[in-house]
């Protein structure tokens, strides 16, 4: 894919940028590697200083960074400063944390005295999509640096100009500028840099075909990944539940970023008794959002991010409907080759269709009903993915209990699914695997060294 900035709602390029060279690339991975040696003698006092100062910066700048995610990538100016104030309190919250986090751990055994230590790993590549161009970067980068590595970020193609403003306030926060660069490089090019000796460990967040590229290539090179991939997660309404909450929830989570988030909630699982009034009221809420300019403060969803990938999803809902799927809300895309996409809502799903077997990544719920929380949980559970699932219930010794039984890195009763600094974050089977955020995030990319001392 061509590096360049193109507005999805009026459907301009901005900018268009040149690939680094290999040799610009070479330079900064030997700046990188060297850079390294010395981030990893720094105190976390020193290292705390930088990344207070990053969040401090962040929030300084925060409406210009949310206008470029607004420009790039089509994200409601007031979701996009949202973005930036959640990237802002995960910088305080490492800078805060980590040194505990990673203090050594001391274990009772036969040794006078025996404990893990936590020590960096040394360069670590980071390849990231574009659908929270800073939030997605930042998960990463805040416990990576906390914890004396040094970073490489990869982003997604579409938005350079974020990934630009992001290295800029790392550099002006006072880290070394060798300790975080963007790369402008293509996805074809991501294999070569894996190759390098220097790198030390990878992580990835995007689809499932990346994931398994990065993953195989990684897995060549005996080198520690972390995934996280797609999602097609359950929203589980039980009989019992607050249907007003619930439909109101569902259909926020649903159009979080136009419906563009690893974690929004994708398939429905309602029971029967309550599935009419559900899909009505959801409906309702749906009808209610507001879509448009994305610059505009008032609008709650904008285009997708790419036009590609309108035409993708419109694809998977026009398949499913020639497999039998039911309309229940009339949206979709604008025209052939738009971004724009108005919610839709499926329902009479079965295996075998795209809206139920696949990840549907824009504004479309797919509606399942079920017989019973038995039937809720089977069918929340027959899908490739499980990252973060939710169950509505008034019974919240129900809800613990059926979020027991659903396959996912996460499940939320009676609360929209959402990532926080102190809660691991991650899947399983196809979302991905490895943790991001809280004390598992930043162990990801340490050496956890048992030292003995008899
Ligand atoms: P991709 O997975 O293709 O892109 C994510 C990142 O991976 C980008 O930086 C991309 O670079 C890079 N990449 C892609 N292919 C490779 C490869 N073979 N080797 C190395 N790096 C690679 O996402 P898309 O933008 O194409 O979106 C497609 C679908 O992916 C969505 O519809 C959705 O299902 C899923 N997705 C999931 C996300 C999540 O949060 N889990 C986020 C984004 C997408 P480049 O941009 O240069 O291609």
């Amino acid at each position: 894919m061509a590096i360049e900035s193109f507005n999805p709602y009026t459907g301009r390029v901005l900018r268009r940028f040149k690939p680094h060279t290999p040799a610009q690339v070479e330079r900064m991975v030997a700046q990188a590697d060297k850079a390294f040696r010395e981030w990893r003698r720094t105190s976390f006092q020193e290292r705390s200083r930088v990344l207070h100062r990053a969040a401090a910066l962040l929030r300084e700048r925060q409406h210009e960074l949310a206008r470029l995610m607004t420009l790039e990538m089509g994200k409601p100016i007031k979701d996009g400063r949202g973005e930036v104030e959640k990237c802002a309190l995960t910088c305080d919250f490492y800078a805060e944390h980590a040194e505990h986090m990673l203090a050594d751990q001391v274990i009772e055994t036969k040794a006078r005295r025996s404990f893990i230590a936590h020590e960096p790993l040394g360069v670590v590549l980071a390849v990231m999509p574009w659908n929270f161009p800073f939030w997605q970067a930042i998960r990463f980068a805040a416990p990576a640096l906390m914890a004396g590595n040094v970073g490489l970020l990869k982003h997604a193609s579409n938005v350079p100009q974020c990934a630009l403003a992001l290295e800029t306030i790392f550099h002006d926060a006072g880290l070394p500028r060798a300790a975080f660069r963007t790369l402008l490089l293509e996805s074809k090019d991501v294999e070569k840099l894996i190759e390098d000796d220097r790198v030390q460990a990878v992580t990835l967040t995007g689809s499932e075909g990346a994931g398994s590229h990065v993953g195989a290539a990684a897995g060549r090179n005996i080198k520690k990944t972390v995934l996280e991939l797609g999602g097609s997660d359950a929203f589980i309404v039980l009989a019992d539940a607050d249907l007003e909450l619930a439909a109101k929830t569902a259909a926020q989570a649903r159009m979080i970023n136009a419906g563009q988030s690893c974690i929004a909630a994708k398939r429905f699982i309602v029971e029967k008794p309550v599935a009419k009034e559900f899909i009505s009221q959801m409906k309702t809420h749906l009808l209610a959002m507001r879509g448009g300019d994305p610059m505009d403060e008032g609008t709650q969803y904008g285009p997708l991010a790419r036009p590609d990938l309108a035409d993708e999803l419109t694809k998977q809902v026009q398949d499913s409907i020639k497999l039998g799927a039911k309309v229940e809300l009339y949206g979709g895309q604008s025209e052939p080759g738009s971004a724009r996409f108005a919610p839709m809502m499926l329902s009479n799903l079965k295996p075998g269709m795209p809206a139920y077997d696949e990840e549907l990544f824009g504004p479309v719920a797919s509606i399942l009903i079920a017989r019973d929380e038995q039937h809720a949980i089977e069918l929340a559970n027959d899908s490739r993915f499980g990252l973060g699932g939710a169950v509505w219930t008034r019974d919240e010794k129900r809800g613990e209990r059926v979020a027991r039984q659903v396959e996912s890195g996460a499940v939320f009763v009676n609360a929209l699914v959402a990532s926080s600094p102190e809660m691991p974050f991650g899947g399983i089977k196809k979302s991905g695997y490895g943790r991001e955020l809280s004390h598992l995030g930043i162990r990801e990319f340490v050496n956890q060294k048992s030292i003995w001392i008899g």
